[in-house]
């Protein structure tokens, strides 16, 4: 398999090309087109395997850039792993003219999140405490998110944020199409899973 046979938008394209990727990693390969096509999906992946382009190169694929609205919320559980994937999003997303990716994390002014917001935002990626917070202002509206992706799930978790998490989900529609990347699988994720998720798409690499 190819980029090309992925079906992806020829902006998106330009930029996964221009960051340098030759062939989809084996995740790549067989997550981006469940995530893109709508179904919920778990995957058990470290970092290294290519997690963030995936769900990232699926998101861009799905935003409607001509509503400007958070479509997509991204969760980290760190500051600096939202920050790196706030980095891809908008590396890859280049080429694709109008889109607004917003980091929203703890430890920064959250007038500047009122402002993005206020501009207009596409992809939300954050920590669960400021995402929270940002919501229970009515800041982000959790009614026109569509997909929500929970990356290293297992150490939010661990991190003590199981509880943001599921404000955050009890807050989205409960159509929400949800996809999670996990390094492991404790009973924690599987009972968050199987609460949340609607018969999901596997993939183990
Ligand atoms: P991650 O698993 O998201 O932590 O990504 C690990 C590293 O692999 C990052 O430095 C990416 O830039 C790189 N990477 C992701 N996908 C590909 C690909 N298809 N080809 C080459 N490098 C990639």
């Amino acid at each position: 398999t190819s980029f090309d046979d992925l079906g992806l938008r020829k902006e998106l394209l330009r930029g996964v090309y221009a960051m340098g990727f030759e062939k989809p990693s084996a995740i790549q390969q067989y997550g981006i087109k469940p995530i893109v096509e709508g179904r919920d999906t778990i995957a058990q992946a470290h970092s290294g395997t290519g997690k963030t382009a995936t769900f990232s190169i699926a998101t861009l694929e799905k935003v409607d850039i001509t509503k400007k609205v958070p479509q997509a919320l991204i969760l980290a559980p760190t500051r600096e792993l939202a920050g790196q994937s706030k980095a891809v999003l908008s590396n890859l997303a280049r080429f694709m003219s109008g889109l607004s990716v917003h980091c929203a994390i703890g430890g920064t002014p959250i007038d500047d999140d009122i402002a993005a917001f206020h501009r207009g935002v596409h992809i939300v990626v954050g920590t669960p405490g400021r995402i929270n917070d940002l919501i229970r202002r009515e800041v982000l509206t959790p009614a026109t998110i569509e997909l929500i992706i929970l990356d290293e799930a297992d150490e939010m978790l661990s991190r003590g944020f199981s509880e943001q998490i599921y404000d955050i989900f009890k807050s989205l529609s409960s159509e929400v199409q949800a996809c999670l990347i996990s390094a492991t699988m404790p009973s924690s994720i599987l009972e968050m899973t199987s609460q949340f998720m609607r018969d999901p798409v596997q993939i183990l690499v």
